[in-house]
């Protein structure tokens, strides 16, 4: 039983960081237990493992032959993904100034070799509970209150890092902005709190629409809702919004006012970019709010999708 971690979903992740595999082996034998725990035997590899497996605490040695220790610390706090993971050197230098350095350069915690099993338990205890609070709190922050999908805060955050991936693997990003029509008059006719339930509906629906785990579903503001898509080309991202345009359909949810069906319908606009240098993440926003604006225009409950060069004249579009 876990009697000295926190209570967690998952089990923590450690990586032990040490060029000496009798090290390894006594930090291994005390988190195995109640740890995914990973290992590393140089500065090189530790990096590998880190922006692949984004562990929650490093135990790091500080004297290593290839890539030191520092170096280490210095390159994970300087790469976005990597920075918030909380470092504990493990280190037999304990002058104040090497201690200092450390904590300048990041590093949460000291612990001395040889180790003592009871403070570095300890140690690590105090600083996974740290991890895992913040993590909580950070999901909480990034969740919009009424529809539970992600908010804008979290919208503009993977956009911009989705950006840059796809610009690193030269892959093509997806955006699909999606408005409830004719949302004011739902509000005026069934009330404000008949408002609030559809936006849930609504929001639910295009979640279950998405099936990657890294697609994406906010909400962009009031009754808009934004679908960001990496590694999607345009062909994908077209038939999943008029599989959201179906599906919010097919919810039959009773608008009697609107001016286009008898139920609640949304309209789309889609937009596909292959990230260049020239190029910036607002200008695919803009595209995808550009389509959304003709979708209304043109007689909304429908999927406009920008037209680029590449695109076959077979492709529907509005
Ligand atoms: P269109 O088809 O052109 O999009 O028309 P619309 O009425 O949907 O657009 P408009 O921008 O005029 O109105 C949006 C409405 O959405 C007005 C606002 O009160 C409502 N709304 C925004 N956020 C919420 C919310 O959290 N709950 C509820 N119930 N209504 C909301
Ligand atoms: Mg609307
Ligand atoms: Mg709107």
């Amino acid at each position: 039983m876990k009697t000295w971690l926190p209570h967690t979903q998952n089990r923590p992740k450690i990586l032990i960081v040490d060029d000496q595999l009798s090290n390894i082996r006594v930090l291994h034998e005390l988190f195995r237990e109640d740890c995914d725990v990973f290992m590393a035997t140089s500065g090189e590899q530790a990096i590998t493992i880190c922006q692949a497996q984004l562990p929650d605490l490093i135990l790091l040695d500080v004297v290593m032959d290839d890539v030191d220790g520092h170096e280490v610390c210095r390159r994970l706090k300087a790469a976005p993904a990597t920075q918030g993971i909380p470092i504990i050197f493990i280190t037999a230098k304990q002058q104040d100034i090497d201690v200092v350095l450390g904590l300048e350069l990041g590093a949460v915690d000291f612990i001395s070799k040889p180790i003592n099993p009871v403070i570095v338990k300890a140690r690590v205890r105090t600083h996974l509970t740290l991890k895992l609070q913040y993590d909580l709190l950070r999901s909480f922050a990034l969740v919009d209150g009424l529809t539970g999908v992600a908010n804008r805060r979290k919208f503009d955050e993977d956009i911009s890092a989705d950006w840059r991936k796809c610009l690193r693997e030269q892959k093509p990003l997806s955006l699909i902005l999606a408005d409830v029509d004719f949302f004011k008059r739902y509000n005026d006719r069934y009330g404000h709190q008949a408002g609030d339930v559809c936006l849930k509906s609504v929001a639910q629906t295009l979640s279950e629409t998405v099936r990657r785990p890294y697609d994406l579903v906010a909400r962009y503001g009031g009754e808009e809702f934004a679908c960001v898509l990496p590694k999607t080309d345009y062909f994908g991202a077209v038939e999943i919004a008029e599989r959201m345009q179906k599906k919010v359909r097919a919810l039959g949810i009773e608008h009697s006012t609107s001016d286009v069906n008898s139920v609640v319908t949304i309209s789309l606009g889609v937009a596909t970019m292959t990230p260049t240098g020239d190029l910036e993440f607002k200008e695919l926003i803009d595209a995808a709010d550009q389509q959304l604006y003709r979708a209304k225009k043109t007689g909304r409950a429908r999927v406009c999708a920008s037209v680029t060069p590449e695109m076959p004249l077979s492709v529907p579009r509005c």
